[in-house]
């Protein structure tokens, strides 16, 4: 075993678990979507380019520096095409130990429909854990235009959807985390849909933001973005 794979182990194995718990749950097929983890200020795990996520394994997965200089891959493996978007998200969010891009079927249908819907408030958690999921303009994958196109939006929330594309979470709690606020937000769009079947979905009022708010600040719990950034909930939220 290589010496990264030996002092970053426990990490290799929680990522390598996620990505394929992520195509267990049908949010990526086949190679698309990309996983990445910090593991120290200058270091990140990531998901190799083309390796279906249900087959990524221990031994597949790459270490990078955030300016992309690969410190491990295994012979016949790369990182993800999708790294300089990785990276560049790492460095303008400091708090943020996990990011996945992904392409959940309920996320991708708002997005390939440009609806914004999932900016709104509309349920309590979602509001509270990840904030507004923005549209972030479409660019072509793998391109630095897509890369910029997050510049504007990554302080102010940890949830976004791709235009035309699909959807990105980042936790500054891990992985595992990113992947259950992803479930979260799938979910969410799934409830929207079966609420517009219904005659429509009630947005949260901006009082019930100021008092979820609230919630926040007895629990002691971070704003959704990066720190310091949000001074208010509403704020990030259109109405
Ligand atoms: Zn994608």
């Amino acid at each position: 075993m290589h010496a990264l794979q030996e002092r970053f182990q426990q990490q290799i194995q929680e990522l390598a678990r996620t990505a394929n718990r992520l195509a267990d749950l049908g949010y990526v097929t086949s190679q698309g979507g990309n996983l990445s983890m910090r593991v120290e200020e200058d270091a990140l795990l990531i998901t190799p380019t083309k390796v279906a996520k249900l087959d990524v394994r221990f031994e597949d997965i790459c270490v990078i520096t955030l300016q992309g200089n690969v410190l491990y891959a295994a012979p016949g493996r790369r990182p993800t095409g999708e790294w300089p978007f990785h990276t560049r998200i790492m460095r303008n969010r400091p708090d943020v130990r996990g990011i996945i891009h992904a392409h959940p079927p309920a996320l991708t249908g708002f997005a390939t429909a440009g609806i914004n819907a999932l900016a709104k408030p509309y349920l309590p958690e979602p509001v509270l854990e990840v904030g507004p999921m923005v549209m972030v303009p479409y660019a072509v994958p793998l391109s630095e235009e897509l890369a910029e196109n997050f510049d504007h939006y990554i302080h102010r929330s940890n949830g976004f959807l791709m235009e035309n594309h699909g959807a990105l979470m980042v936790s500054p709690e891990g992985i595992g985390r990113a992947l259950e606020l992803l479930e979260m937000m799938e979910a969410t769009a799934r409830s929207l849909a079966y609420a517009a079947v219904l005659g429509g979905a009630k947005t949260l009022s901006r009082q019930d933001v100021a008092d979820l708010e609230e919630v926040l600040r007895v629990r002691n719990l971070p704003m959704p973005g990066l720190p310091g950034a949000v001074e208010h909930l509403a704020d990030i939220f259109e109405f």
